[in-house]
């Protein structure tokens, strides 16, 4: 049952640790054919959501493909010298943070009340502690913030004015929360409130928006983009694997756009959208209330736990039969402690890339997509 849902769905499997791209759609699971050891190990993702190829323009689409390839690189730098799986992790997240494509840090979704609240969470699998941050306001890196807690407090989740406050005592960048706010956002919170509507917010002084579109034609195809690119989500996630055999990982999400009373999704929650141990990490993005619900992270590492189950299995058990089933939407990245990375969505896209010590950088944007080979291994590939 849930096979024939992920064939209809051509969802990918992605054997990192085989030297050229081996991407083949999901029947049950096959074993890569004699993997190379794996050393390091990262995959991302930026968000799931509509991401139809007719939807984004060449140059959005080759934006986004750059700016995922941009994040492997810095995370693989890390790991190819020998850098833990935690530093890979957040050096590779706050450059996704400062991304204005993707709904975290710079370029976050909006509240309905006008300002940015950011959440994340960060998790080392080698010893399960975690640390956590929602509704922060003012700290440019939420994913440091989280790495903080962590590391330097009792605790494991913080919200609002005091995440900030121990941002400032531990000298993290503060910014104001405006700096987080750019015209494309304000455009689709204005949108997804006048749909609703609310009442807009006073506009954050010298946000310059671009003008609005005049034809019905135009302001037709606005509310199209809006729409889309609000399910798009955006969420940034970060696993990785280093070479002592230590699994990480990192989320952060501005949330959804025009959201309201405090609301925190599932990213910063340990457990839904953010979990390591030992053997299991995984990221994920989507409507936060579902994964919220199934606990979808851990979910996915209690199923690769059952003896004879494959990771794409695990992750597709929990994405297509449990998500899926509740009405749900959205994708993880999940890697395990040998550095296999896998991906699951049922969404029609999910920005994401993997790399490995065996196999080069791919991009992928949609869900049937295949070989998302990056630079010369792209250039190499065979037509
Ligand atoms: N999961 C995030 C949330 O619900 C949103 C996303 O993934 O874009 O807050």
């Amino acid at each position: 049952m849930i096979w024939r849902a992920a064939v209809a769905t051509g969802v990918l499997v992605l054997a990192c640790g085989v030297g050229v791209a081996a991407a083949q759609t999901t029947g049950p699971a096959t074993a890569p054919a004699a993997a190379a050891p794996v050393t390091w190990s990262l995959a991302i993702h930026g968000g799931a959501g509509v991401i139809e190829r007719s939807r984004l323009t060449p140059e959005q689409d080759q934006a986004y493909r750059a700016a995922l390839s941009e994040a492997l690189a810095v995370g693989a730098a890390v790991l190819a010298r020998g850098g833990s799986a935690l530093d890979a992790v957040e050096a590779t997240a706050r450059l996704m943070e400062d991304n204005p494509l993707f709904n975290a840090g710079r370029g976050a979704a909006i509240g309905a009340d006008g300002t940015v609240t950011l959440d994340a969470a960060i998790m080392d699998g080698s010893n399960q502690k975690a640390g956590a941050v929602a509704g922060v306001m003012t700290t440019r890196h939420p994913i440091s913030l989280a790495r903080q807690v962590m590391e330097t407090t009792r605790h494991v989740f913080l919200i609002g004015a005091g995440a900030d406050q121990l941002a400032r005592e531990r000298g993290l960048e503060q910014v104001e929360n405006s700096w987080f706010i750019t015209p494309r956002r304000w455009r689709m919170l204005e949108q997804v409130l006048t749909e609703d509507g609310l009442p807009l917010p006073p506009r954050p002084p010298g946000l310059d928006l671009p003008p609005r579109p005049t034809s019905s034609m135009a302001g037709a195809q606005l509310a199209e983009d809006t729409r889309s690119v609000e399910s798009r989500f955006g969420t940034i996630g970060v696993v990785a694997r280093d070479s002592a055999g230590r699994l990480a990982v990192g989320t952060t999400t501005g949330g959804l756009t025009g959201k309201r009373w405090g609301r925190v999704g599932d990213a910063p929650v340990i457990g839904a959208g953010t979990w390591a141990d030992r053997s299991c990490a995984v990221s994920a993005t989507g409507t936060g209330e579902y994964f919220l619900r199934l606990t979808v992270a851990r979910a996915i590492c209690f199923e690769a736990e059952r003896p004879g189950t494959s990771l794409q299995q695990a992750a597709d058990t929990v994405i297509h039969r449990d998500l899926t089933g509740m009405g749900g939407d959205g994708g993880v990245i999940v890697m395990n402690a040998a550095g296999e990375a896998v991906f699951s969505l049922n969404t029609e896209g999910m920005y994401r890339g993997q790399v490995s010590s065996a196999a080069p950088a791919r991009v992928m944007i949609y869900a049937d997509e295949a070989d998302g080979l990056v630079g010369t291994a792209a250039a190499a590939r065979p037509h």
